[in-house]
């Protein structure tokens, strides 16, 4: 008996492949959830757990994935930058992005990419069947969020990409810098407050105004700047529909939610690591049954 069942551990850790997430702090994201319905629904054999790593213990949380033969792991707050140093190659995505949401392990070497940006205009194609070649584009904010989005929409063929930014000299230092790889004439930035919708096709917020508990209820632009031809997508999932998107569809504006996002670099990040086509479909359902639980325990707290 007590060999049979040492020879069945044996075989577990061998057989299961260990992916996961490094965050500080890591406890409310939604990426389990969704990543081990992706597992469960491809029928591979693997582990995804998140794991709460202090920005003092990243280098030796790094290293630990070639030590316990990892197959790749995501990074969010605050590793996406702090881990370029720690891996061995970036793809040109990450190099331009330069930031990391996705380590994927080649032998003892750690390859880093972004998926955010690709993931962000994969949802848009899948979610709205959109396609951004030729289109002129807002983004509100210059953070990491907009800097993967905006180089995906860029590399994608958007005709301009516009910044606004509450601090206008930081949306003018992303657009330098975008400037190294692109058009400067695809390029615009101004602060928020001079914000404009005219001739714009798509408007992108990914500030964090409406955000549950931080600025709830506000919407990053007035309504004045919403019509029923402009297409509107706040990459903000908590809540669902915030202010902003509920705002656009009183005008009539099409809307697009941030699980789509989340979803879709989700899914790249497990096509990375096991060269398969991710479901994306059962986890966008999961990540939507555990938001509408989330919801369900705020209204009755
Ligand atoms: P970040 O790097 O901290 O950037 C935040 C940006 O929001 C900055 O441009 C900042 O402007 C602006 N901002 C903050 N508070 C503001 C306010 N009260 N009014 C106007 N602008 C304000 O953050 P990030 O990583 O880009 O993430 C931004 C948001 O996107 C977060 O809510 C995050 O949860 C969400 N997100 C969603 C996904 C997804 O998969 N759906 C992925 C990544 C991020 P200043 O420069 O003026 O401070």
């Amino acid at each position: 008996m007590f060999v049979e069942m040492s020879h069945m551990c044996t075989e577990t850790s061998f057989d299961v492949e260990m992916v996961g997430l490094f965050g500080h702090p890591v406890g409310h994201s939604l990426s389990p959830a969704m990543h081990e319905a992706a597992i469960r629904s491809m029928g591979i054999q693997a582990v995804y757990k998140a794991f709460d790593v202090a920005p003092q213990d990243l280098p030796a949380a790094m290293a630990a994935l070639r030590l316990l033969q990892f197959r790749g792991i995501n990074l969010t707050i605050p590793h996406k930058e702090a881990a370029l140093p720690l891996v061995d190659e970036l793809t040109s995505t990450a190099a331009r992005v330069g930031a990391i949401n996705t380590v994927l392990r080649d032998g003892q070497r750690l390859i880093g990419d972004n998926t955010d940006g690709a993931g962000y205009v994969a949802a848009l194609q899948s979610d709205l069947g959109l396609q951004v070649a030729g289109m002129h584009v807002a983004i509100l904010g210059a953070g990491g969020a907009a800097k993967a989005i905006a180089d995906a929409l860029l590399d994608e063929g958007c005709q301009r990409v516009q910044l606004y930014n509450r601090n206008g000299a930081r949306a003018q230092a992303l657009g330098m810098h975008l400037q190294q790889y692109y058009s400067a004439r695809r390029i615009m930035t101004a602060p928020l407050a001079e914000f404009n919708s005219a001739g714009l096709d798509l408007l992108i917020n990914t500030t964090p105004v409406g955000m549950l508990g931080h600025l709830d209820g506000a919407s990053p632009v007035a309504e004045s700047h919403l019509r029923s031809d402009l297409i509107v997508s706040d990459i903000v999932y908590r809540p669902l529909h915030t202010p902003l998107l509920v705002a656009a569809a009183a005008h009539g504006a099409k809307i697009h939610d941030g699980t789509g996002m989340l979803v879709f670099q989700g899914a790249l990040a497990l096509s990375r690591w096991f060269g398969v086509v991710a479901p994306s479909l059962v986890m966008r359902n999961r990540l939507l049954d555990v938001l509408q639980q989330e919801e369900l325990e705020q209204h009755h707290a």
